[in-house]
C-alpha cells in the first residue's frame, strides 16, 4: 500500500498527514541493492519527500530533495513530482546497522553534519531552491526543521521502518499546527507526540487508522484527503539520447573507440542504456 492520508483536528487547527510508503519501500528493495541501513536511510527519504510534494496544485511541479552528510560522505538524492510519482537513490549503498529502540538510527551513522536542499520547479522563470543544515541525522526530525526553518511551516515529524526478509514497511507522521493555531492545542499535540518514541514498533502492530483513532481519534476531527502514490523512473530512450547528443558527435565516437560502446546507468531505477556503433550512427545522422 502507498497512500497519503491527511486529517485536520481541533476545529481545523492541525493537519495530520500518515505516509504510508509499504510498497514504495519494496520497491526500492528490488530495484537498489541496499544493506538495511541504507535502504532506512533512502526510504526514510522518498517517504518524507513523497510528502513535500503532496502540496503541489500541478501535476507537472515537481521537486528534488538533495541530502548531503560530510561525516560519511552519504549523498542522498530524491524526486517527486505533483502525480505523487518518487525516485531516489544514495551514494553510499552498504551502511552497517544501528538501532535506537526498534526503529533504525540514521544519526548514528549519517552524523550531524551536512545539508539538506529543496528544489522546487513549478513552472516559474527559475525554480526555487532552499537549503538547511542538517540536525540530526535522523532525517524525519531535519526535514521538520527544514520545513519550520525554511518554509515558515512548524511541524513534528515521526517515522518508521521495518526492512526484513518477511516484511517490509515504512510510515511517517506529521503534525502540522496551521496559521492561528492556538498555543494550548500546540502544548496538547507535543503531549500526544511524546507517545510517538517508537514509531517502528508502532507500524509493526498496528494500522494508520488505528495510531490516528488511539491518539486524535477523541478529538474533533474530518477526513482531508487520500491519495495514491508510487515510486516510478521517467527516463527514456528518447532522454538519455538526448545526454548522449550533448556530448557531441566527436567526443561520443572518441569514448566509442576507447571503451567499445557507451553505457549510461540511470541512478534511480538502474537501468542500463548501451550504445552500440550502429546505434550512436544512427543518433548522429543529421550531424556532419
Ligand atoms: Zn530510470
Amino acid at each position: 500500500m502507498n497512500s497519503i492520508e491527511k486529517y485536520l483536528i481541533l476545529n481545523d487547527s492541525v493537519l495530520i498527514t500518515f505516509v504510508i510508503a509499504d510498497t514504495l519501500a519494496e520497491d526500492v528493495m528490488k530495484i537498489h541493492k541496499l544493506s538495511e541501513m541504507s535502504a532506512a536511510e533512502l526510504i526514510r527519504t522518498l517517504t518524507l519527500t513523497v510528502f513535500a510534494a503532496s502540496g503541489f496544485k500541478n501535476k507537472s511541479d515537481k521537486l528534488s530533495v538533495i541530502m548531503t552528510f560530510d561525516d560519511c560522505g552519504q549523498k542522498i538524492v530524491t524526486a517527486c513530482n505533483g502525480s505523487l510519482r518518487a525516485k531516489g537513490y544514495l551514494t553510499q549503498t552498504s551502511h552497517i546497522s544501528y538501532y535506537k529502540g526498534n526503529g533504525y538510527d540514521t544519526g548514528m551513522v549519517l552524523g550531524k553534519n551536512g545539508f539538506l536542499q529543496i528544489i522546487k520547479d513549478t513552472g516559474g522563470k527559475m525554480p526555487y531552491s532552499s537549503k538547511c543544515k542538517i540536525l540530526t541525522g535522523q532525517i524525519y526530525s531535519d526535514f521538520a526543521y527544514y520545513f519550520t526553518a525554511s518554509e515558515n511551516r512548524p511541524c513534528a515529524i515521526v517515522s518508521g521502518e521495518i526492512i526484513r526478509e518477511d516484511k517490509v514497511k515504512s510510515m511517517a507522521m506529521i503534525a502540522e499546527p496551521l496559521p492561528d493555531c492556538p498555543d494550548e492545542i500546540i502544548t496538547v499535540i507535543e503531549d500526544i507526540l511524546t507517545n510517538f518514541k517508537d514509531f517502528s514498533a508502532m507500524i509493526e502492530d498496528y494500522s494508520y487508522e488505528e495510531i490516528f483513532e488511539k491518539h486524535f481519534g477523541h478529538f474533533d476531527y474530518k477526513k482531508l484527503e487520500s491519495r495514491d502514490f508510487k515510486y516510478e523512473c521517467d527516463c527514456s530512450d528518447k532522454k538519455i539520447d538526448e545526454v548522449i547528443l550533448s556530448l557531441g558527435k566527436d567526443e561520443a565516437f572518441d569514448i566509442l573507440e576507447k571503451e567499445g560502446r557507451i553505457e549510461v546507468k540511470c541512478e534511480f531505477c538502474e537501468k542500463n542504456y548501451i550504445y552500440d556503433k550502429e546505434k550512436l550512427t544512427g543518433l548522429f545522422k543529421n550531424d556532419n
